[in-house]
């Protein structure tokens, strides 16, 4: 039965009947959110979903968002069989390895699964072939098979869980194009529709690739870009012996196939990509009023290299009749992944730009979307899809679009470690940065950024045998270990520039920030905290210092890609009376820290340099006047020295002259890394993330819990299962990356959130989160590092200057 009547109020309007749209409305009626409108602007399943392949592959780079995946299977087998069966076939999916670099990769994702739950397993060229007979196996090294991976109906699964939503209360309206978002005081009021205007407290803008469009009507963006994708239909031409063949990815050929009736579905990712319906080179997105049920003209020239590859692995291919190309647009976001979250407009969400991985991940989504949106915030750590994570550098449609892609045309490529991506390069450049191009920089980008990694200038000090093994050593300079050493023997200086920078101010300042740090932030004017701040599940949504400039002054320094999330949480508890804004682009920040790090200073400063740590002071650089804060994230002692912007080139100069005849060497981002971790301190994202508790990541030091604040309850219920513990491996050459399996009281019981090498303490460091009873001091584990177990144990830390000796200093 479709709805003709629109409500003049609804608690929660979603637009868009796509998968997106409508896995969203039937969670929310799960959840007891029954009064839902979804508004569509033409038949449900018109915009992308009518015309995708319908593969559903689970294993993602993430926790996370393979979690996603893996609960969009539960939900398409748990509609399978009922009367909304979604058509879901559980015929697991193969992914080929062609080349060894493929084969590396393979064995680490496998890896991965086994920290993630999921059943993959590493097949033979010959295996591949019995599950998916059509394929020759020549160039095959081996396989991953993951036997839950399937395929299913899109327009089935879609007005499957429409119905699930109608029974739950929602109202689904067809032929109802929203024009408008109504928003005032920076919340989300209604939308106006050309049937009508709808009071609201929440839109959901599940628009597909229309969400930009529909992004604008609140002043929005929404950074993707309609890419042109393509798949063929052939005709039946092969035998069944009535079982389902499994899916197949050729990713070294570009390819993808699944089953079609007596036929195959066989598309890719072509290495000429095509953007769709962009204005002029600005590349803004202008998707025709009217494109809904249509498809793009087949473009078989465009195609002809996907379909030359499949011949090469599907020989029958060949032969085979092709019924018809589809050719459909879809929304790509600028790197690849989900875009969702709570926009800076209050109560107005996103999900969208699935970068076709729609079907997939829909499931998933729209449960998580639906606990967003009823419990206030993100139901586990979704960082990596949170729009939030997309900088003010991405409302720019034409960096969108190069970003985009890049992204796209890299598909199927390895990604490996510290690969840095080019597109729309150099765009944020600090001060210094030509000093740093004069000093053979390698650079890196974050957050549109572009940050020294290390310098080649340091590479003959360097010691090319400490290189790691395999993929650990590629990107990678003998540099690195020569800045860290610089740092912990004489002085090293770093631009950190690119730190994002938060100013909280007014009167209600100290009381809302004591109420969201679980430290305590608000004390004497020129001390420096380090603190979190927690989601209501006690998870450690923040990670940052807080500096109090004056009674009523703040400044916090946080990750260079946190900036608007950290700026985001803390606005949106704050009350009137309360300014929160981001002064990153006012000031410049130089690191410079070491053993001789207080003469390099006292060198070019008059100033009374000895006070404490922790505190900070104003002080004169040479001729630049300086807020010096007296913290360190690498274990030395030394300063954050920030100045106004314009003043940056002259402070990085001046310490530079008056630090090298007392051998002060400038390093990037690696050495950091390096010294970072020898000192046990965390990345927030990584080692911490919106899923831990200041207990299980180590951070109880920081708890007050003699004071109220947000996420105090959580912990007080809450004893910790899991502590995130320091691993040393025995072999110093195998460098742990991110999401390695860890082995402990024999069964996988963990995975490393982060490693590398320690160049002062000589050992290779990874930090994983393992179970209360494997993180005691000695326990032994092993890591596996591209499919090799690496013993190791569990240590004590920091591994470096545990008593914090040499950051007090002299
Ligand atoms: C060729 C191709 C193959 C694909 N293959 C796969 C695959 O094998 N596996 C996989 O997982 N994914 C695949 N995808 C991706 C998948 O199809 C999409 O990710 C998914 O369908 C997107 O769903 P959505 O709900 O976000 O968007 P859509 O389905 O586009 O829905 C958005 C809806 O919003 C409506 N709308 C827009 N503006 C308004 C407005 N102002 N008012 C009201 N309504 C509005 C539109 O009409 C549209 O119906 C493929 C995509 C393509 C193009």
């Amino acid at each position: 039965m479709v709805d003709r009547e629109l409500p003049s109020r609804a608690r929660c309007v979603i637009v868009g009947g796509g998968v997106g749209g409508t896995s969203i409305a039937y969670h929310l009626a799960e959840l007891g959110w029954s009064d839902v409108l979804l508004l569509e602007r033409s038949e449900l399943t018109s915009g992308s979903t009518f015309h995708s392949a319908g593969l559903v592959g689970q294993l993602r780079g993430s926790v996370s968002l393979t979690r996603m995946m893996m609960d969009s299977v539960e939900l398409y087998r748990r509609l399978a069989g009922t009367e909304h069966d979604p058509g879901w076939v559980e015929c697991g999916g193969i992914r080929l390895a062609c080349s060894p670099a493929r084969w590396e990769e393979t064995r680490r994702q496998a890896g991965w699964a086994k920290t993630f739950g999921l059943p993959l397993e590493l097949i033979s060229a010959e295996e591949a072939r019995e599950r998916f007979p059509l394929m020759e196996t020549g160039g095959v090294i081996g396989a991953s098979w993951l036997p839950t991976d399937g395929y299913l109906d899109p327009s089935r699964l879609t007005y499957a869980l429409a119905d699930g939503a109608r029974r739950g209360g929602c109202r689904i309206l067809t032929h109802t194009r929203v024009t408008g978002i109504e928003v005032r005081d920076g919340a989300v009021r209604g939308v106006r529709t050309e049937r009508g205007d709808v009071e609201c407290e929440v839109v959901v803008n599940a628009g597909g690739m229309f969400a930009a469009e529909v992004g604008r009507m609140a002043g929005v963006r929404v950074p993707l870009v309609p890419m042109a994708h393509e798949y063929l239909v052939t005709q039946p031409f092969r035998e069944r012996d009535g079982g389902h063949m499994a899916t197949l990815r050729d990713p070294d050929h570009l390819v993808y196939f699944r089953e079609e009736g007596d036929g195959l579905v066989m598309g890719g990712y072509e290495r000429r990509s095509a953007p769709w319906a962009l204005t002029g080179g600005d590349g803004l997105d202008a998707i025709p009023p009217d494109f809904n049920g249509r498809l793009l003209e087949e473009d078989w020239d465009r195609f002809e290299e996907i379909a030359v590859n499949a011949r090469v692995r599907v020989p029958a291919m060949e032969d085979a009749r092709v019924t018809r190309l589809i050719n459909g647009p879809e929304a790509f976001t600028p790197d690849g992944e989900f875009c969702l979250g709570e926009t800076d407009v209050r109560g107005l969400f996103v999900a969208a730009g699935f970068c076709a991985h729609g079907l997939a991940g829909a499931g998933g989504v729209g449960k998580a979307m639906a606990e967003w949106i009823a419990g206030g915030e993100p139901p586990m750590d979704l960082w990596r899809m949170d729009i939030r994570r997309f900088g003010a550098h991405y409302r720019s449609p034409r960096h969108t679009l190069a970003r985009v892609r890049e992204v796209y045309e890299t598909y199927y490529d390895i990604k490996f470690p510290y690969h840095e991506r080019s597109a729309g390069r150099p765009l944020r450049t600090s001060p210094a940065y030509e000093w740093h191009r004069a000093h053979g920089a390698a650079f890196g980008e974050k957050s549109g950024w572009e940050r020294v990694n290390w310098y080649a200038a340091n590479e003959a000090e360097g010691d090319e045998a400490l290189r790691p093994r395999g993929w650990a050593g590629r990107h990678w300079s003998p540099a690195i270990g020569a800045e860290h050493r610089a740092c912990r023997e004489a002085a090293a200086l770093f631009d950190e520039t690119s730190f994002a920078k938060i100013e909280v101010s007014g009167a209600g300042a100290a009381e809302l920030l004591e109420r969201l740090c679980d430290n305590h932030v608000a004390r004497d004017v020129g001390r420096v905290t380090y603190t979190q701040m927690l989601n209501r599940r006690g998870g450690v949504e923040c990670d940052f210092t807080v500096a109090r400039l004056a009674e009523d002054r703040f400044s916090i320094v946080t990750g260079t890609a946190f900036g608007r999330h950290d700026l985001a949480w803390i606005a949106r508890h704050a009350g009137p009376g309360v300014q929160v804004e981001d002064v990153t682009s006012r000031w410049a920040c130089a690191g410079l820290w070491g053993p001789r790090a207080r003469d390099v200073l006292a060198s070019a400063s008059t100033d009374d340099l000895s006070f404490g740590y922790m505190t900070l002071r104003d002080v004169a650089v040479g001729d630049v006047p300086v807020r010096a804060l007296r913290v360190t994230y690498v274990g030395e002692l030394g300063w954050e020295l920030y100045c106004p912007m314009e003043y940056g080139a002259a402070l990085w100069s001046t310490l530079w002259e008056a630090g090298r005849p007392l051998g002060l060497r400038a390093g990037g981002y690696r050495a950091i890394d390096s010294l970072r971790l020898e000192k046990g301190y965390r990345v927030w994202g990584a080692d911490v993330t919106p899923d831990e508790t200041p207990y299980e990541a180590g951070l109880g030091f920081c708890v007050r819990l003699e004071k109220d604040f947000l996420g105090r309850a959580a912990l007080e219920q809450s004893t910790p299962a899991r502590r995130l513990c320091c691993l040393v491996l025995g072999d110093p050459r195998a460098v742990a990356l991110g999401n390695e399996p860890v082995r402990a009281g024999g069964r996988v019981a963990g995975r490393v959130t982060s490693g590398g090498y320690g160049y002062t303490v000589e050992r290779s460091i990874a930090y994983a989160l393992l179970p209360a009873e494997q993180a005691e001091r000695g326990t032994p584990v092993a890591v596996e590092v591209f499919g090799e177990w690496v013993e190791g144990e569990v240590v004590a830390e920091p591994l470096f200057d545990p008593q914090g000796a040499r950051i007090r200093g002299g």
